[in-house]
């Protein structure tokens, strides 16, 4: 399957099949540096030959601590040293945090070179279109980035069988998201697929839903890339999600779950179906913190302004709005009595 952007220029494709990665083509640069996973590395390194043996590899511990200033600082000043030109191509093979991290560096090194996507987690159906690219700063997730299309996305779904459980779940998290966006059918369909936690283990149907997850961000951020207005939809569950994420250390994907419980209490509606699915898909609980912790880092979100938290709201139509302290407060106890 093959999905295509429809900007004015710089376009790019996004291959999703079984041995996509057979399709890259580097003819046209005079280097290749490949930022990649070492689990991944280690994993599939048969499927990985070919590119190994055409290209510069950096090996990186995948995982937030990879998007930090200090890292960056490490390999981007190892790949100057190692020499790179105008026309080099920084490819990035593994989960959301190489994608972030690498396509940082792609989009900073020499005033940006290109870019080649090849995600190896089901969260990065997610993270690898779209083009935002960037690290952690100490106060808050993703907050040095920087916009960056990427030339190509390969897409090639035999990595996905090597993820553990944890990070199956954590990639699902978005997978849901994107079908609370798109409305309730599209929810209980999605359901239906993945009921319980041996359905989503097994993956069996995963692929037309990434496609479908895929379509639905290449459709909203080929209508506000820069986030101005629709794309901020896309954050939906990822307010509260982002602070959970950070202080809590788990999956990005996970903590977008809590955050999608949250947005459905603070939109007025019941969570109990969210509830026991996600019981269902064994998602582990956390031990709530007071809301202080959690609002301190909300207020650091880019999106915000002091006094009030936008959040992405399901109304009747999905809305973005802002939301006064008191409110996040009372609909954070309500949250916190689901979770005791
Ligand atoms: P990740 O890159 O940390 O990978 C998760 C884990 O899976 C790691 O331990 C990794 O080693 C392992 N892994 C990767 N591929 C594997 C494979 N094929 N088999 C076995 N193990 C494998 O995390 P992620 O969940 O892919 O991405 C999360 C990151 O993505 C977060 O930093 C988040 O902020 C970012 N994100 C970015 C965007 C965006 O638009 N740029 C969108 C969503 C999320
Ligand atoms: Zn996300």
């Amino acid at each position: 399957m093959e999905l295509q952007t429809n900007y004015t220029r710089d376009d790019y494709s996004v291959i999703v099949e079984h041995g996509a990665l057979r399709r890259l083509d580097l003819s046209v640069y005079d280097k290749a540096i490949v930022i990649i996973d070492d689990t991944v590395l280690k994993l599939h390194g048969e499927r990985l030959q070919l590119l190994c043996s055409q290209a510069h590899i950096y090996p990186v511990a995948a995982g937030e601590t990879l998007k930090s200033l200090s890292m960056y600082d490490q390999v981007i000043n190892q790949i100057i040293d190692n020499g790179v030109t105008r026309q080099s191509v920084v490819i990035a093979v593994g989960g959301g945090s190489v994608g972030d991290f690498a396509g940082f560096i792609a989009a900073t090194l020499l005033r940006g070179v290109d870019f080649i996507q090849v995600p190896t987690t089901i969260l990065a159906h997610d993270s690898a279109i779209g083009g935002k690219v960037g690290i952690n700063a100490c106060g808050g997730k993703n907050l040095i980035g920087a916009f960056k299309r990427p030339k190509a996305v390969l897409y090639d779904l035999d990595f996905l069988y090597t993820l553990p459980y944890s990070e199956k779940l954590s990639g699902f998290g978005e997978i849901i998201k994107h079908a609370m966006l798109e409305g309730e059918e599209a929810l209980l369909a999605l359901h239906s697929d993945f009921p319980d936690r041996n359905s989503l283990k097994s993956l069996e149907r995963i692929e037309m839903w990434l496609i479908r997850g895929m379509r639905q961000k290449l459709n909203v951020v080929q209508a506000d890339e820069y986030e101005a207005g629709l794309r901020k939809t896309l954050n939906l569950g990822h307010t509260l999600g982002h602070a959970v994420e950070f202080h809590h250390h788990i999956p990005h994907g996970q903590a977008v779950m809590h955050g999608l419980i949250y947005a459905t209490i603070l939109s007025g509606r019941q969570p109990d179906f969210l509830l026991s699915w996600f019981d269902a898909l064994e998602l582990p609980n956390i031990k709530l913190s007071p809301f202080d912790d959690y609002h301190q880092l909300m207020i650091k979100d880019k999106k915000n302004s002091l006094e009030y938290i936008q959040f992405i709201l399901l109304k009747e139509h999905v809305a973005v709005e802002a939301v006064s302290e008191e409110r996040l407060r009372a609909a954070f106890q309500i949250l916190g009595g689901y979770y005791e």
